[in-house]
């Protein structure tokens, strides 16, 4: 397929999704309205959400300063150029119904790769669970697989899912934060209890290697049925793919960064927001500081707590930006001197309940029996484990268990690159996770305006989840502020 016809395939599928989700379809960077007041706009963090809501705020000719604390942009999303097959350790891979992501990279021309014909690969992994090796053919009949009858033939990471889809209550995404649905804000746990399984079922399908929250018992259902009917409406578009930018997905946020009129000042740790006089006033820690008639912030909530706002959030936005946690998570990428895994004849990937934690190889669509390099996907109580270590500790630890899992793999690693999103200052976390009660209690309060504060960042969104999530939440920001004229 030509670059162009490529355009417009994925340019017909943001259509088709946003007319799926009834939304109005904006078509790249639009032209709405035409600016009226050349209104400043400061924008805190330089990740998607903030990197999409300065381009479309220049776009309606507004004068925006992006102010950014790391020393490069992007934020969540990270691309280890240097590694071989330019691994992810951070925003991964994207579904074709990534509608604003899709026409993000169709506008600036960036090629997007088709991962279809990784997936099978992607799929089948290595299932060890307490140091024992379990060959696919023993699984169903294995001592510890508790799943239901009807569901052993499936590996533990993809029950809870499969299940959850077929009593998800929510026939839309955004359902979620509907008043009626609110009776499904309790634990992952509870609700699995109360569907009759066991608290075995709940910590091999739930608990290993968790991708939302620390355990099964500090995040609520509710906010996995929006996952989970997110994924669906994906599917639902008949697009069971994956894409990543060639070159990496980082290339999406430089891209838009590269866009703007204003270069994002980098090294810009804001410390304070004064939100009291007529102009809105941030101060960073290096004691730049800067004004505009407009504030959008970007941070995880995580961050912003140690941020002093004047005058102070008050009410359930303040306990939600005081309590909504950050997914613990560590990326660590290994680079296979050989590959060890045609000598034990077993996939490089790996779903274990050591140390190990999930392992999946990095491929190259055009050749998909290539493996360049493993990511290892650290995460829950695993992560916060290694993040009490010394980061070579750390990856001495990981190392040490996969090769006592598999001896194959003695000495075959090399170490590209570690990182935990935790430890770092500027994330605190991944994605937010809601605990029981929360989308009840401050699930519509928290992108509300303060004063001359604007919200966005991915853990605001409420449609879309991830990269998709966070444009979403910078359009919105971006039409709060279109609106006020
Ligand atoms: C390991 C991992 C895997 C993922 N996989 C996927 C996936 O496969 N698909 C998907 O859709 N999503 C995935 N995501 C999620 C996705 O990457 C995020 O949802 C998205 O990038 C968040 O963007 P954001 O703009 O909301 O936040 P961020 O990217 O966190 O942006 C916030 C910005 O603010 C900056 N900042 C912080 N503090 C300050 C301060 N005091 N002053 C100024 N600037 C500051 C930060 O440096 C950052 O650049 C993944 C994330 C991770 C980490």
């Amino acid at each position: 397929m030509t670059k162009s016809s490529k355009k417009n395939k994925y340019s017909d599928i943001r259509r088709t999704l946003l007319k799926a989700m009834g939304y109005a379809p904006i078509l790249s960077f639009p032209n709405i309205i035409r600016s009226k007041a050349s209104t400043d706009v400061l924008i805190i963090g330089a990740g998607l959400s903030g990197l999409y809501a300065a381009n479309l705020l220049e776009e309606e000719g507004y004068k925006v300063t992006v102010l950014e604390a790391d020393k490069r942009v992007g934020g969540r999303v990270l691309t280890q150029k240097e590694i071989p097959g330019n691994p992810e350790t951070g925003g991964t891979a994207f579904g074709s119904g990534y509608a604003r992501v899709i026409d993000t990279a169709n506008r600036f021309g960036i090629n997007l790769i088709d991962l279809k014909p990784v997936i099978p690969y992607f799929r089948e992994r290595t299932l060890s669970l307490g140091g024992e090796i379990i060959p696919k053919e023993e699984w169903p009949s294995h001592p510890r697989n508790v799943l239901p009858d009807e569901f052993r033939n499936l590996p533990p990471n993809a029950f809870f899912h499969t299940f959850l889809g077929s009593n998800n209550p929510l026939s839309a995404p955004q359902e979620w934060m509907n008043e009626d649905q609110f009776i499904h804000d309790i634990s992952v746990h509870e609700w699995l209890n109360k569907k009759g399984f066991s608290d075995e079922l709940v910590d091999l399908a739930y608990n290993l290697n968790i991708s939302h929250g620390y355990s099964a018992k500090d995040v609520s259902v509710l906010m996995l049925m929006f996952v989970n009917a997110f994924a669906a409406s994906q599917s639902r578009l008949g697009f069971q793919t994956s894409l990543v930018a060639d070159g990496g997905n980082i290339r999406i946020a430089e891209e838009m960064a590269n866009n703007l009129k204003h270069e994002v000042l980098l090294n810009k740790e804001v410390t304070s927001i004064d939100l009291s006089q007529d102009s809105a006033k941030v101060s960073c820690d290096d004691g730049t500081s800067f004004s505009a008639d407009r504030i959008i912030c970007s941070l995880p909530f995580s961050v912003l707590e140690g941020i002093s706002i004047y005058p102070k959030i008050m009410g359930p936005q303040s306990q939600a930006i005081k309590s909504l946690k950050s997914q613990k998570i560590n990326m660590l990428h290994l680079v296979p001197k050989k590959p060890f895994w045609e000598s034990d004849g077993m996939s490089p990937n790996m779903y274990t309940d050591q140390l190990a934690g999930m392992i999946l190889s990095q491929r190259q669509a055009s050749s998909p029996e290539k493996v360049d390099s493993l990511t290892v996907w650290l995460r829950g109580p695993i992560a916060e484990r290694l993040d009490r270590m010394d980061q070579n500790e750390a990856i001495a630890s990981v190392i040490q268990s996969i090769e006592d899992l598999r001896p194959s793999a003695k000495g075959q690693l090399e170490v590209a690159a570690y990182h935990s999103w935790f430890l770092n200052p500027y994330s605190k976390g991944d994605w937010a996770y809601w605990a029981p009660g929360q989308i009840k209690e401050f699930g519509r309060e928290i992108s509300k305006p303060h004063h001359r504060l604007h919200f966005c960042g991915e853990h605001t969104a409420i449609a879309n989840r991830g990269m998709e999530g966070a444009l979403e939440s910078g359009e919105r920001a971006f039409f709060e502020i279109l609106d006020l004229g």
